[in-house]
């Protein structure tokens, strides 16, 4: 049930491995159905297809003179760039028809609803008739997430969106406003403040990313002022309302009730679980206090041979763990001892610099009483960096004091998305910050930068003061 990185991605497994099977979703992209749930039609795609547009104006605008390169009248055309997302999102959607045809995977269109006895109940969207019924053997359901909505700023067209809002703008705002600055506030701020866009960002919280390491997350709130990204932390939002063609917010911070005005907002406060109008009771699915599905770790409800899996269950809304849990899935039914690590699911934010980071921080070893030893690098020490005029972040190794074992790598630099991959492979393979110190990397990369932080774990790094 649901066609998401969760739901095709197990889909497409499942077939790998022999079994009959038939995915049902109901998605539908500007009023066609379209495969890939959230993150291809209105997530990870279609943001960082704006992203890169976005950057590359940026770059041109305000990089290109010092790299002696001179252009004039650079320009946004905000109606082509958003054809060429659409342009993406459709050609990806359609890839996941073609594999599913090429995989044997049956396709449903419409809305699945789980009876008793394992049968899934096809309706048309909205209908309460059922137009066909599947039973199973198995089920895993993929019903993924969507916004939370407040009522003190509701969607109000063309004022107040949510994010998938805020990837279809047909101009670029004089003022925009985003409630939550989370990886999703960040990344669709980043977008239109690089297109020209003043933009607050009101952050309930007292800290910007707290999930991240302390010193990646000062680095890049740095980075952020100096782009012109306006982050009010302890901003907690009281109302939003629209008069005179401009949205009026208020939002209390330490110092008491603060007035700002926005040609849009954008709410960005977080995602919830699809987990209504999947079942009823007589199911006796078990669901958390927070509508999350509840499962254990190889993702197996309460109900024998029901599984659910991606934004719809604990754990970070990632793309890439509802993939891993749709192949654990598919492979566990097929018998396999498969297994996800939860431990090691890298996080990125996509804005410039990128941050992203894997395993625990040198905060949470010491909060555990974990003796960590910690490599750093300064990103701006990199001649590669400096080569490509993106000198701000760092790339920090926390490892254990007695067996050297790598707990965390933490970096904030361009591509952070890609260098933070090498931690993933390092850590899964159970590797020391040695064992990275003494493998070679190219020069100039970045990469080199995970290597001097491997090496400032033991006070050897050779091209910053130990
Ligand atoms: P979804 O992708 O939400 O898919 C669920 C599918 O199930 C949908 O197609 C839905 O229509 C269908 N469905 C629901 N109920 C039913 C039903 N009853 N019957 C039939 N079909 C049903 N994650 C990353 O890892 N990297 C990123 O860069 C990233 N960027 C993001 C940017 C934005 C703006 C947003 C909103 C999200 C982003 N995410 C990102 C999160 C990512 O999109 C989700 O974690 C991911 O899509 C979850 O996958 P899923 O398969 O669990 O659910
Ligand atoms: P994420 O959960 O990463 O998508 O980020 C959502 C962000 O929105 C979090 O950092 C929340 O602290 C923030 N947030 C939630 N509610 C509010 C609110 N009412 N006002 C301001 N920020 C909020």
């Amino acid at each position: 049930m649901g066609a998401g990185p969760g739901g095709y991605v197990a889909a497409i497994r499942c077939a790998q491995l022999g079994m009959s099977v038939a995915c049902v979703d109901e998605w539908l992209n500007r009023g066609e159905p379209s495969l890939g749930g959230t993150c291809l039609n209105v997530g990870c795609i279609p943001s960082k297809a704006l992203l890169e547009s976005s950057h590359l104006y940026a770059t041109s605008s305000n990089d290109f003179p010092d790299h002696g390169i001179n252009v004039k009248g650079v320009s946004v055309d905000v109606k082509a760039m958003i054809a060429r997302k659409d342009r993406i999102v459709k050609e990806l959607t359609q890839g996941i028809n073609g594999l599913f045809k090429t995989n044997k995977v049956k396709l449903v269109h419409g809305h699945a609803y789980v009876s008793p006895g394992k049968v899934v109940n096809v309706s048309d969207r909205g209908s309460p008739h059922t137009r066909e019924s599947l039973e199973a053997g198995n089920i895993i359901i993929a019903a993924g997430s969507s916004t939370v909505r407040l009522d003190r700023a509701p969607i109000t067209d063309g004022y107040i969106f949510d994010s998938t809002g805020a990837l279809d703008f047909d101009s670029v705002p004089k003022t925009l406003g985003i409630i939550g600055a989370g990886a999703i506030g960040l990344e669709l701020g980043s977008v239109w403040s690089r297109l020209g866009s003043e933009v607050v960002l009101l952050e309930a919280l007292d800290t910007l990313l707290p999930s991240a390491d302390k010193q990646v997350s000062r680095a890049v709130s740095r980075s952020y002022k100096q782009q012109g990204l306006d982050i009010r932390l302890n901003a907690r939002l009281l109302s939003a309302t629209v008069k005179q063609k401009k949205v009026h917010v208020t939002y209390e911070d330490t110092r008491g009730a603060q007035q700002v005005k926005f040609d849009k907002l954008v709410v960005a406060v977080g995602r919830k679980p699809n987990s209504d109008g999947l079942f009823g009771d007589e199911l006796g699915l078990e669901i958390d206090e927070r509508e999350y599905i509840h499962v254990n770790n190889y993702c197996e409800t309460s109900v024998p041979g029901l599984y659910a899996i991606g934004d719809i269950v604990r754990g970070p809304m990632l793309a890439h763990k509802a993939s891993e849990e749709g192949i654990m899935v598919a492979e566990r039914i097929a018998g396999q001892p498969s297994a996800v690590n939860y431990d090691l699911i890298p996080n990125v934010i996509y804005t410039h610099p990128e941050v992203a980071w894997v395993g625990k921080s040198e905060y949470a070893c010491n909060s555990a009483g974990i003796p960590a030893n910690i490599g750093t690098f300064p990103i701006a020490a990199s001649g590669r960096a400096r080569a490509m005029g993106a000198t701000d972040g760092l790339v920090k190794i926390v490892a254990h004091q007695e067996t050297d074992r790598i707990l965390g790598v933490h970096v904030c630099s361009a591509q952070a998305s890609e260098l933070i991959a090498q931690a993933v492979i390092a850590m899964e393979m159970g590797a020391s910050a040695e064992d990275l110190a003494l493998t070679m990397f190219a020069h100039p990369t970045l990469s080199e930068s995970v290597h001097e932080a491997a090496l400032a774990v033991h006070n050897r790094a050779i091209h910053v003061k130990n």
